[in-house]
């Protein structure tokens, strides 16, 4: 799944594919390393490693360099990896990122192509209240947000008004019907709770509807009912980035929804990113191939087969990466976290972003087609409301997603995996949206691991080196300042 983000001319219509799921490009024309850590020369002989990696090199660089401050490598660069990388530097330890893309944002991916601002990866900041994590830096940028859902939507991340749902003939569907039925939807998500606390063993949700449509078939639609049922289905496929005959029954209700609605982020994510990122010493087209853990140090290897001495590591690599093993770890991790890792499953969720020479469709939110199954419902985002450009942003997820992408991948959600993922292993710290249980899959989940794992590396060395202030987004130097929502 290299492809990331192509462009390409369809009669009145551009065209952005953003596939931004689990994977790294391929990237060369890294920069000269200049950070707080040391590069080991590359050595051709029978034990490279040994020869150069001597610990009177490594202290007296530091010493003479730095100071007495540890030394961090921080592995991806996306929202967790920079949040990390901010925090620990900010707190004055010695901090690089080494990123294999040739840009930093990983998921978070604004794109300008078409003249302005378009998000191909994360677009909403879900939870617009002082409750998010990433609340005070947006407040603070003054960034537009553009309000798309009140707390408690049966959609997640859209209200049911302002919409237009078509049929395949094209006719539009009428709106009362579709309250009527995004009620009968609500009641049967209700119903599975029942099923959930009559059986005792984990299920899919969709085998769970099943079983609610048997004990209470009054609940059963059909016609151009059903088809609305199943395209309210698909928008919550669409939330999890995943197949209802993969979404855990009894996990799926644990993720932490945060009160305030959800935003769309009218100016891009990327704002955000690069304000975390001023000043960091971030090495691009940096793919790390092997991560080794010594006596009180690690030593990380990259595509060209540099290696690099720390003293300790951050990994904010996707969970997709770490289950591929393209990154060797040695010695292995302990079974437990190898099994916390192949345990947890990844969803899929792509975006293929329309520009038009100007609007046709009606002056509503969202678009969306009603069909037989959900594989067939879509759901078209505009955002035209939000942004004034004549953009609609289709989303396909789970299986329709992996056919456009021809790649396998597979989703579940237990319980204590993210807890695992997330624990330090020696020297070695994990974060990442998927090291994140209240918040997986998110943005700000993201963020708020990279400066768990920023705050956990801070206690190892703390003992060593003494106190380090870490960065903290509500406090620093600046007061709060309120998110800026053009739609209450
Ligand atoms: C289409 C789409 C829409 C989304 N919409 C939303 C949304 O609206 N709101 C929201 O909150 N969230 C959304 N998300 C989820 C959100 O984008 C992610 O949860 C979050 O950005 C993940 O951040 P991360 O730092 O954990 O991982 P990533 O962003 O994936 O960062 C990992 C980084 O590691 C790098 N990397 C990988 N392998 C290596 C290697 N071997 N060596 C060095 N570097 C490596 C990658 O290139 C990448 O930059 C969306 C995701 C997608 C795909």
């Amino acid at each position: 799944m290299n492809q990331e983000a192509n462009a390409s001319t369809v009669n009145d219509c551009s065209l952005n594919f953003g596939n931004l799921c689990i994977d790294e490009d391929n990237n060369s024309g890294g920069i000269a390393v200049q950070g707080g850590l040391i590069e080991i020369p590359q050595c051709s002989d029978q034990n490279p490693a040994r020869n150069i990696l001597s610990p009177g090199l490594c202290h007296t660089n530091f010493e003479i360099k730095h100071g007495i401050s540890p030394s961090i490598i921080v592995i991806g660069g996306g929202f967790a990896g920079i949040a990390a990388a901010r925090a620990l530097h900010d707190a004055k330890f010695q901090v690089t990122v080494l990123e294999s893309r040739d840009r930093i944002g990983g998921r978070v991916h604004t794109d300008y192509s078409f003249g302005f601002p378009v998000d191909m990866g994360a677009s909403w900041l879900q939870g617009a209240s002082n409750k998010n994590p990433l609340s005070p830096l947006i407040g603070r940028l003054q960034l537009k947000l553009y309000r798309t859902s009140g707390d408690d939507s049966v959609l997640y991340d859209h209200d049911l008004e302002r919409y237009a749902l078509f049929d395949m003939d094209g006719n539009q569907v009428a709106n009362d019907l579709v309250s009527k039925v995004s009620v009968i939807f609500e009641s049967i998500l209700e119903e599975t709770d029942l099923v959930r606390d009559i059986i005792s063993r984990d299920m899919t949700i969709s085998r769970a509807i099943s079983l609610v449509f048997e004990r209470r078939p009054d609940l059963r639609l059909d016609g151009l009912a059903h088809k609305i049922l199943q395209w309210c289905l698909s928008r919550m496929e669409g939330w999890f980035a995943a197949d209802a005959n993969t979404i855990s029954l009894e996990s799926w209700h644990d993720e932490e929804l945060l009160p305030g609605g959800h935003c769309i982020m009218v100016e891009g994510y990327l704002p955000v990113i690069r304000k975390l990122a001023k000043d960091l010493d971030i090495q691009l087209g940096h793919r790390v191939t092997k991560v080794a853990r010594e006596e009180n140090q690690v030593t990380v290897t990259v595509e060209d087969g540099r290696t690099f001495l720390t003293d300790a590591a951050i990994v904010a690599v996707p969970l997709g990466v770490l289950k591929s093993g393209r990154i060797q770890f040695e010695p292995r991790l302990p079974d437990w976290k190898e099994e916390a890792m192949n345990d947890l499953g990844i969803g899929i969720e792509n975006k293929i972003v329309l520009l038009f020479s100007e609007v046709f469709w009606p002056n509503v939110e969202f678009l969306g087609v009603v069909a037989e199954t959900c594989y067939l419902c879509s759901y078209f985002l505009n955002l035209h409301k939000a942004t004034g450009h004549p953009v609609l942003v289709y989303m396909p997820a789970g299986q329709l997603a992996r056919d456009i992408e021809k790649i396998y991948d597979t989703v579940g959600r237990p319980h204590d995996l993210y807890k695992k993922l997330r624990i330090p292993v020696e020297y070695l710290f994990f974060a990442g949206e998927a090291t994140s249980f209240e918040f997986s899959g998110s943005a700000h989940g993201a963020y708020s691991s990279g400066l768990k794992a920023a705050d956990d590396c801070r206690m190892l060395f703390r003992e060593k080196y003494g106190e380090f202030d870490l960065y903290n987004p509500a406090i620093v130097g600046e007061e709060t300042v309120g998110l800026l929502i053009t739609r209450k």
